[in-house]
């Protein structure tokens, strides 16, 4: 049991730039608070000095505790692993870019006590290049089509929940973690507030297209069925075709006696069916290669060190 009334949860990756001024701005808000609080912060396996930053902050400020991560293992990885070592009554996740604004948090806990056990910050318009905003909406467009429920579009890890939520996300054990989607499926009374994403304070965000894209198709396959629903149709639809086509074929022979000798048929039909069947066998690989994940058990991330717990 324990009284600590607030954790901020944090992920960092190569983020030196905007550690200093991250723990500046959250600490100014959190003490306003005047209640009991921690900082967990995660370092992703950073190349950069941004452990070495955040140890020397923790020397400085006991309510900063740092969890080390022994290499790079990509933002839900993090972000869970910050969720893991967090104590407090409310927990608040947020990125550490200053892309999500400290001087929110306030908002977002006054919107808490009105009754919720989670409240998530979705922001209207991303501050993104083009290319990126495009490609977010269509994912988030897609999300909401095929997922087998409701899913928020435009949150991220910015969100504050009360701790028999956190309890609950941390105990899901699954390996291709889409932390936005587990957070939605847990259920409570969750509720939403607008707020204005801001520009990151320093640095190229460590979020690459390739790790982006790689969440994407996690988060698709781990909450929808869609996909494989999808190649059992095209299936379908292709045997009804093949029986029309035999169908054909006989009339033809036997009935007008119009059978024309040629190999474009045959060849157009194989070709069709062979590239259905790789598309269907590819969308199968995706969800056995996640299962084969899950078996293995391997655990999520893997922690060399942790300061101040
Ligand atoms: N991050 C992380 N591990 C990674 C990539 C990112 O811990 O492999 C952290 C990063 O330091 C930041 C947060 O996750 O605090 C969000 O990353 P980013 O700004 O790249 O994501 P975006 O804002 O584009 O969603
Ligand atoms: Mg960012």
């Amino acid at each position: 049991m324990n009284n600590l009334s607030l954790s901020v949860a944090v992920p960092f990756y190569n983020e030196e730039q905007n550690v200093e001024e991250f723990y500046r701005r959250v600490s100014v808000v959190l003490k306003d608070l005047g209640k009991s609080y921690e900082i967990v912060a995660v370092d992703d396996g950073s190349r950069d000095t941004t452990l070495a930053k955040l140890e020397s902050i923790h020397e400085r400020d006991k309510n900063v505790r740092v969890v080390s991560l022994s290499r790079n293992f990509g933002h839900e990885a993090a972000v869970t692993a910050a969720l893991d070592n967090t104590s407090g009554e409310t927990v608040v996740l947020m990125d550490g870019d200053l892309q999500d604004a400290p001087e929110f948090i306030p908002n977002l806990l006054a919107k808490l006590n009105e009754g919720y056990d989670v409240v998530l910050a979705t922001h209207d318009k991303r501050r993104d290049p083009l290319l990126r905003m495009f490609l977010f909406r269509s994912f988030y467009l897609l999300m909401d089509r095929l997922a087998s429920y409701k899913m928020p579009a435009n949150v991220g890890a910015f969100s504050v929940m009360r701790r028999p939520v956190v309890d609950i996300l941390v105990s899901l054990s699954e390996r291709n973690r889409y932390v936005a989607g587990l957070r939605a499926w847990v259920g409570f009374r969750q509720t939403e507030l607008v707020y204005e994403k801001q520009e990151r304070f320093a640095g190229k965000p460590p979020q690459t297209f390739r790790k982006l894209l790689a969440m994407g198709f996690d988060a698709l396959f781990s909450f929808s069925y869609v996909p494989l629903r999808a190649a059992t149709i095209f299936g379908l639809l292709i045997s009804l075709g093949a029986i029309a086509g035999i169908l054909d074929v006989f009339y033809q022979k036997f009935i007008s006696h119009t059978a024309i000798l040629g190999w474009s048929g045959p060849m157009l039909s194989i070709l069709i069916v062979g590239g259905g069947q790789l598309i269907i066998l590819g969308i199968i690989g995706e969800y056995i290669g996640r299962i084969y994940d899950e078996v293995k058990h391997r655990p999520y991330y893997v922690v060399s060190q942790k300061i101040g717990f």
